[in-house]
């Protein structure tokens, strides 16, 4: 029998990308090489779009107690002085979460594994590697290979290689990189302090450059300790169990006071794959791409690529949408990635800095930006690249916010009390008086909800969060996608018939205009993350 969508990879990326087209019915094989999860703590951190991004895949409340909101990131030097804050609100966010999520990506896997075991549809196998790759012009068929040696076929209506930074999928596709050439080696280290306390910053870097360090969260009761190499260090004097102890020292952390976890190093590298789709193969997540930590991003960026792909693979699949929307997934997507790529290097210059003459440099520069700065940085999380936007719409390519709203006797974050999807949503009136009856039974064949949301509106907007979007953006209707990014917006709220008129033109388009109009680039600022 032929499955819907085979996914490559049971990393976090290929779990959400399972349960978020597992939810709307779909079967998904997923295969995975290894028998067990991979045990050891990698990311560390997600930001309020991935929070609401796994709260779309009913991990919210699963996720309650397992993370812990960070209010700031701060960098210091090694006389101890600030070259740079990151500001973060811990309470609100635009996307109802706090801006900074420390936690422990084993303990996020397990969930999300919870959560594919809840799905019927779903069906994983571990022990099992994909080891060939045929495409044809109606699916694809994988070669399986279990680990007794056994060999099988599996057909599916499209592949997503979530297979990692080695990934077989997207060498299939015949994709290269587009390397920046930024790598550096750090040891990693992950510790179970006896007191979970910690005196200082929560989060922050010291830019000392006799030892980059980075001191962070790892989420509840975890410490994590990062170590740059030194150019003089070999791999091997640095990946050890006394190196990482030594280098614990300093912190007050040994043995008598905490348990090592983990110690590995890591090589950061900044790049992303020239091609993310070949026909029906697709790849996404660190097989698409892969960045430095320093901004926290990698993860998320994987999992902004699931929640991209899947509402796309869904309209595709149900035949509401031409395959063509599916090459919006990469246009959209790389831009996104790239500015982040960027952002994590221009974060790694800041601290990859071994040289004292060159670290004294950084420090006078930088510690004059920050006095005359005064206030923390508010780093943005940048639009999606051109794609599926009204072409020329305000705002479109920007994340739409989720605030609380008080709707039919429940109180709670929009998504979970009106719903997520498409929503069409004004602060003038209801929107679905503004479409003809076609417009509105097209709108509801795609599960789009509208909402007139406004303080003691029908959707009462409880903090006015969506009245002062509405007013900074000078709109009075807005078309929302499934990912939470906004289509298009428009200043009149009889201007929302145009708004589903423009998606369903966009969804049926056949021919290679897409990608270039709709550029949500030109058209949008940016969003703290
Ligand atoms: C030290 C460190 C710190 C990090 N910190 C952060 C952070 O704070 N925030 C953040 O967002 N990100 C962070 N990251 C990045 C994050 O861990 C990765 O981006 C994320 O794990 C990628 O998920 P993925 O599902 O794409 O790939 P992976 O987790 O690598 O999963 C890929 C899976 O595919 C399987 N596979 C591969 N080939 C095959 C095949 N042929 N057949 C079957 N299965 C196959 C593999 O076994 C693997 O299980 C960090 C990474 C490191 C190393």
């Amino acid at each position: 029998m032929t499955t819907d969508v085979a996914i490559v990879g049971y990393g976090p990326v290929g779990q959400l990308l399972a349960i978020l087209l597992g939810q709307r019915g779909w079967r998904v094989r997923v295969v995975e090489r290894w028998p067990e999860s991979y045990p050891l703590p990698r990311a560390v951190h997600f930001d309020h779009e991935i929070g609401r991004v796994l709260q779309s895949a009913g991990v919210a409340e699963a996720l309650a107690g397992l993370t812990v909101a960070a209010p700031i990131y701060e960098w210091r030097n090694a006389r101890g002085q600030t070259l740079i804050r990151f500001g973060r609100d811990t309470e609100r966010s635009l996307s109802g979460w706090p801006e900074s999520n420390m936690f422990c990506q084993p303990e996020l896997e397990r969930i999300l594994d919870e959560r594919v075991g809840s799905l019927p549809s779903i069906r994983v196998e571990r022990g099992c590697e994909a080891v060939g790759l045929r495409s044809g012009g109606a699916g694809v068929a994988l070669d399986l290979r279990r680990a007794d040696g056994r060999t099988r076929e599996l057909r599916a209506r499209f592949v997503v290689g979530c297979d990692g930074a080695n990934s077989f999928v997207r060498e299939h596709i015949g994709s290269g990189w587009h390397d920046l050439g930024f790598h550096f080696d750090w040891l990693v280290v992950d510790v179970l302090p006896e007191d979970p306390r910690w005196e200082g910053p929560l989060n922050w870097q010291l830019c000392d450059p006799a030892r980059p360090t980075t001191l962070v969260s790892g989420g509840p009761g975890r410490r994590r300790f990062e170590f740059m190499r030194l150019p003089h260090e070999t791999l091997d004097e640095l990946n050890s169990e006394a190196a990482a102890w030594r280098l614990l020292a300093p912190w007050k952390v040994d043995p008598g006071n905490a348990k090592l976890e983990r110690h590995a190093v890591y090589t950061f590298r900044a790049r992303w794959a020239d091609a993310w789709r070949n026909g029906r193969a697709l790849i996404a997540g660190d097989a698409a791409h892969q960045m430095p930590p320093f901004a926290g991003q990698g993860m998320c960026a994987g999992m902004r690529d699931a929640a991209n792909l899947a509402w796309k693979l869904d309209l595709v699949l149900r035949g509401l949408a031409s395959d063509l929307l599916l090459d919006s997934y990469m246009t959209e997507r790389a831009t996104h990635v790239s500015a982040m790529i960027q952002l994590s290097i221009e974060l790694g210059r800041i601290i990859c800095v071994a040289e004292p003459e060159e670290a004294a440099a950084r420090d006078a520069r930088m510690i004059g930006e920050a006095r005359q700065r005064g206030a923390p940085v508010d780093a943005r999380l940048p639009p999606l690249g051109p794609g599926c936007f009204a072409a020329g719409a305000l705002a479109a390519g920007q994340l739409f916010p989720q605030d609380v709203v008080r709707h039919g006797g429940a109180t709670g974050r929009f998504d979970d009390v009106v719903g997520g999807g498409f929503v069409l949503a004004s602060p003038a009136g209801d929107p679905s008086a503004a479409l003809d009856p076609e417009r509105a039974a097209w709108f509801a064949s795609l599960g789009g909800v509208t909402a007139h949301v406004s303080p003691g509106a029908p959707t009462d907007d409880v903090n006015g969060g969506y009245a002062r979007w509405f007013e900074t953006h000078g709109a009075a209707v807005v078309l929302q996608r499934p990912d939470g990014y906004v289509f298009g917006s428009a200043p009149r709220l009889e201007d929302a018939g145009a708004l589903v008129g423009a998606l369903r033109e966009r969804l049926s388009r056949r021919q290679a205009r897409s990608a270039a109009s709709g550029s949500a680039a030109a058209t949008s600022s940016s969003h703290k993350y």
